[in-house]
């Protein structure tokens, strides 16, 4: 790996600039799911245990370059002290945080105010980079899912102090890294969810760089489409057929295994319990929608997984919202999920994804879940991720004592 960890700096006395995604949902002022916050944890403890003085930077929702009250971070402080189990000062502008001295700035984890209430942070501002280096000796990232933005905390920043990965940054990456990067071969890829045109990007990086893709999910129709079957109601972009095509063209040239739906279950109506039946995917009644992959596909889908060393996955088999049609998805998932018990290196992520595999009682047992939406994608779509790529700069040695 390209980048540094906590591992590789020197400590002790300095202040340490740790970008962090707090970013949680709040209902009534209350944080209702502390995941994020928890996350964070093991970076600001190994800071502390390391002699560093953490001054934690985030942004939380979108105020655009503007103070939002109803944007404030100090709406988590609580539930942040709660999980460091230790004080956090909260600072409420930068000017507050640059007339500190630089022992006073130390003395406790520091929480700065919302990032983006400064209009520098998201254009990526060179003089707003450098006042946020100027707060600072080292610079931490472990927003991973904040990575693929370029702005000034998350990329800005890092070309100007000794920068390093944080742990939950490390993790992910190097889960990353493990599943697409030097994976154990045969690796499988299930793409699954709603659209092909909302993750073309995605599948043409993946048949170059996988032996088995399986497509489900509503996009699995415009692919049976695009072959000539008749979908009759079901979610299909008909013009995207082209595109499909091309893409299968792709995955044929590489080697790469298109598994398809081969039944389906339909329905006429998308509603809990609505009457449903399987049938082959050629014979898909013109009234119907194709709503989940059938038991046949399931078996098939199983059987790469068992032939399989890696397993990435984003996109649901079927609309799993609703019952029945989340059976193909609970399955999938739950073999994935015992062979990951027995060596199976698993990775997935997307927002629908990850609560599909929870629904699923799956998830715990992946060897990583990515819980970062966007970054996520974009890392399976091959795109270099600009605050990655920066902390890869390595334009700053590590600060040594
Ligand atoms: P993620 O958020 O994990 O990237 P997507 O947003 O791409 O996943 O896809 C999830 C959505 O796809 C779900 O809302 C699911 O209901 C829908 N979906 C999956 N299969 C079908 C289908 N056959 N017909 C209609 N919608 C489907
Ligand atoms: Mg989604």
């Amino acid at each position: 790996m390209a980048w540094k960890t906590l591992d590789d700096m020197d400590m002790v006395g300095k202040c340490v600039l740790v970008r962090v995604d707090i970013n949680v949902p709040v209902d009534h002022g209350e944080v209702t799911d502390a995941t994020r916050i928890e996350r964070i944890v093991p970076t600001v403890e190994d800071i502390l245990q390391k002699g560093g003085k953490p001054i934690l930077v985030a942004h939380f929702g979108r105020p655009k370059g503007k103070v939002v009250l109803e944007m404030s971070l100090r709406v988590v402080l609580k539930a942040l002290e709660k999980a460091l189990g230790h004080s956090v000062v909260f600072v409420e502008t930068l000017e507050a945080l640059e007339a500190r001295t630089e022992e006073q700035r130390g003395a406790e984890v520091l929480l700065l105010e919302n990032i983006r209430f400064h209009a520098g942070e998201e254009k990526n501002d060179p003089a707003f980079a450098k006042r946020l280096a100027g707060l600072a000796d080292i610079y931490v990232n472990d927003a991973f899912s904040a990575a693929h933005r370029a702005h000034a905390s998350t990329e800005g920043v890092a070309r100007l102090l000794p920068s390093c990965a944080g742990r939950l940054m490390q993790t992910e990456l190097e889960a990353l890294e493990a599943a697409l990067g030097k994976p154990k071969r045969p690796v499988v890829a299930v793409v699954g969810g709603a659209k092909v045109s909302t993750k073309l990007e995605l599948l043409g990086n993946l048949v170059g760089r996988v032996d088995h893709l399986v497509i489900g999910g509503g996009m699995a129709n415009t692919f049976l489409a695009a072959q000539g079957i008749d979908v009759g109601k079901s979610l299909c972009e008909h013009e995207m057929a082209d595109t499909a095509r091309g893409i299968l063209a792709k995955a044929a040239t590489a080697g790469c295994e298109i598994i398809l739906p081969e039944d389906v279950v339909v329905a006429r109506e998308f509603k809990a319990g609505a009457a449903s039946e399987v049938v082959p995917a050629t014979e898909c009644p013109a009234d119907a929608m194709i709503l989940d992959a059938g038991p046949k596909s399931v078996a098939r889908i199983i059987t790469a997984f068992e032939g399989a060393k890696t397993l990435i996955w984003n996109g649901p088999l079927g609309a799993f919202e609703i019952e029945p049609f989340d059976a193909a998805t609970n399955a999938a998932a739950a073999k994935a999920a015992e062979l990951s018990e027995h060596g199976l290196i698993s990775v997935a992520g997307g927002g629908d994804t990850v609560a599909a595999l929870n629904k699923a009682g799956a998830a715990e047992k992946f060897t990583y879940i990515s819980t970062a939406g966007g970054a996520f994608l974009e890392w399976m779509e091959g795109k270099v991720l600009p605050g990655v790529a920066a902390l890869e700069a390595g334009d700053c040695e590590p600060a040594v004592a």
